[in-house]
């Protein structure tokens, strides 16, 4: 009575063969002509793409392999994700988290001569910045070399294009030289031996490098990024002049200082000596670049590129020296300036250079304050002042103390910040209201911020003092009906900067889940919570993936493991040997909290009205457990077979009674 397997034939997996790969080979061996028709018989399978996500994330191809009845020991074949989204970091080879951006489709990127020797795709191949072979000193090929089209997951043979039929092999081939073949060595090295901290610190140069070529024709390509990269760590000077040569190329559009704004703004102190090197090693121009590219900058990077703080350009668009970017297409609460006004002022600068300040003596008055000290006085987050250092609204000295660098705040820049500026967390606290949507609300009686998420694309809303001096607990309680800011400009968001992801701290998530802060350390380690790996002083969580967990602790399409098997009225063991290795039930795993879902468990309530275990018959029945199973070699009674992948025997309830009428049961 043994069902067919639903795929007769599993092909032996290499040890670094890829997910798709394989998939691809256990079509053909198994004489499936259209691999569409084979994934949609268990899978809704929308797009190719939905394929290609599919098996780059070691979940989502647990669940295919589960469909298919395949060893769940496969899923080791595709990507290890950090979490359960589509393009969360990938964990390679069980130790960096890493972003996807570093790693290509799969069955797309391939080495024509490896293919010839053993024709399956080398799990390495998806890692971007490997674009050549080590094995063969030749590049890796990104296309079909006959049709140039992408090739496609969903084909059947997997050295064959499925658009052309063309041989992926018989292809040219182009050697890369021992220097190209170092930049790859050394990145592989990188990122198996590193630790995270430094690794972030390449992933950070890596997104800065990218956003410093936007004023390119063309986005740079994967082995000029690598070089670059592998020079900003192993030969700085090198690296330098790689920059001064490529800054120079676009001089006439950019002035240098404009080009390097991403460097300037990037949240590392690692950059400040590069780009100062790099700026000096070029020419200052004393007039405006002749074929000015006009773009909008943020007042954060006007700041930057100019070299001065916030308050000098608020009192230049005050005077009329300076005016923000008119256009329809500008949020009306969104600033921008013009980076050729700002140019002009650079331009001014070299012209007419201002006599050299002499450097004021350091103050004695005032206390030093650290970052963490100066969170407490405002009560606000650490990640708050972080910010409010990085956009300069608050003076900070980075000092050298005890081999560690560090910010300090004097007491008396505290002061004056506390003047002038508000955050919104501490003027909510001020007024003793919730700080959620207090922006919203203040908006809704045209008090704005200054800067924030909504206005210049900074993490903290920061308000005037003078603008909300004149507020009160009671003034905000009558608001009641507000718009919300998110989602109104769709077509505008997306070509500007992401507001910076929010986080929490350790000790806040673990109050929020009710556990302690240890016990939450372990659920991030797990990955059931997201934390920030851009800087490691201390433990943040990102707030989507708290509310994701604590979402899915309240989901009430779960019922607790515990409460089932009483419901059920079985042992822990039972239930896992007869409903969960059966696939009736699916056990959801929070670490500390285990679920089942409320619809499978009231499915074997129903069955178990109709059907009974081998034990329950006998039990029924006042005999010994395995009483039942003689009457059924006697065949007395006919099992009826259930589950997958592990299969169980039960007993129709109505049998059982009708041998314990015709007295095959105890006498009682
Ligand atoms: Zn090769
Ligand atoms: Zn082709």
């Amino acid at each position: 009575m043994q069902e067919r397997p639903l795929i007769p034939a599993i092909p032996t997996p290499f040890p670094d063969e890829t997910a798709g790969s394989f998939l691809i080979r256990l079509i053909k061996l198994n004489g499936h002509i259209h691999s569409s028709t084979f994934y949609r018989s268990k899978i809704d399978l929308k797009y190719k793409e939905t394929l290609n996500s599919i098996i780059t994330h070691d979940y989502l191809f647990l669940n295919l392999l589960k469909k298919f009845q395949l060893p769940h020991s496969l899923k080791e074949l595709s990507l290890q994700r950090h979490s359960s989204t589509l393009r969360g970091c990938v964990i390679w080879k069980n130790k960096l988290s890493i972003p996807d951006y570093f790693f290509s489709n799969d069955v797309e990127r391939f080495c024509p001569l490896c293919l010839k020797e053993i024709p399956y795709w080398r799990k390495i191949w998806l890692v971007k910045p490997y674009y050549a072979c080590l094995k063969h000193q030749i590049r890796l090929h990104m296309t079909c070399p006959r049709c140039q089209s992408t090739l496609s997951s969903l084909r059947t043979e997997i050295c064959i294009c499925s658009k052309c039929l063309g041989d992926l092999r018989n292809c040219e081939i182009e050697t890369v030289s021992d220097e190209q073949t170092k930049h790859i060595r050394w990145f592989l090295a990188f990122i198996e031996t590193e630790e995270q901290e430094k690794f972030n610190l390449l992933k950070i140069f890596w997104s800065t490098l990218k956003k410093f070529s936007a004023h390119d024709p063309a986005p740079p390509s994967i082995e000029l990024l690598l070089e670059i990269t592998y020079l900003f760590f192993m030969d700085r000077d090198s690296s330098i002049e790689r920059m001064v040569d490529w800054i120079s190329k676009r001089s006439h559009q950019v002035h240098p200082r404009i080009q390097l704004v991403p460097f300037l703004i990037a949240d590392t102190m690692y950059f400040g000596q590069y780009t100062k090197k790099i700026l000096e090693q070029l020419p200052v121009p004393t007039e405006l670049a002749p074929e000015h590219a006009f773009h909008l900058l943020t007042i954060q990077e006007s700041c930057q590129i100019l070299d001065i703080c916030y308050s000098t350009i608020q009192r230049w668009i005050e005077n009329n020296k300076l005016h923000y970017v008119v256009s329809k297409d500008i949020p009306k609460n969104r600033k921008f300036l013009s980076s050729r006004d700002i140019e002009y002022f650079l331009v001014q600068k070299a012209l007419h250079p201002s006599p050299k300040k002499l450097k004021p003596p350091p103050r004695k008055d005032g206390q030093r304050l650290t970052i963490t000290d100066v969170a407490t006085k405002l009560n606000v987050h650490y990640e708050n002042i972080r910010c409010l250092i990085r956009t300069r609204y608050l003076k900070a000295d980075k000092l050298l103390v005890r081999f560690r660098w560090a910010y300090f705040i004097n007491s008396k820049d505290l002061e004056e910040f506390n003047e002038k500026y508000i955050l919104v967390g501490s003027l909510a606290k001020k007024l003793k209201v919730t700080p959620q949507n207090l922006t919203e609300k203040l908006a809704s009686i045209d008090i704005h911020p200054i800067s924030g998420p909504h206005i210049d694309g900074e993490f903290n809303n920061v308000f005037l003092q003078e603008s909300v001096r004149h507020l009160s607990q009671e003034v905000i309680e009558k608001i009641v009906n507000y718009p919300t800011l998110t989602g109104r400009y769709p077509s505008f968001e997306e070509q500007l900067p992401k507001p910076l992801p929010t986080y929490l701290s350790l000790n806040e998530a673990a109050k929020k889940l009710h556990i302690s802060p240890n016990k939450t350390a372990r659920l991030v380690e797990k990955g059931f919570l997201e934390k920030d790996t851009s800087h490691n002083l201390s433990i943040s969580i990102s707030i989507q993936s708290l509310n994701i967990l604590i979402a899915n602790l309240h989901n009430t399409k779960f019922i607790y493991v515990k409460q089932a098997l009483i419901r059920l009225n079985c042992s822990a063991n039972w239930f896992h040997e007869y409903w969960v290795e059966t696939g009736f039930i699916h056990v959801h795993d929070f670490l500390y909290w285990h679920f089942v879902e409320r619809h499978e468990l009231n499915k074997v309530l129903r069955l178990k009205k109709s059907y009974l275990t081998g034990t329950e018959a006998s039990t029924l029945l006042g005999m010994h457990k395995s009483h039942v199973t003689n009457l059924e070699s006697q065949g007395l009674i006919e099992p009826v077979y259930f589950g997958m992948p592990k299969i169980i025997k039960l007993f129709k309830r109505e049998d059982v009674l009708k041998l314990k009428e015709l007295g095959y049961g105890a006498i009682n």
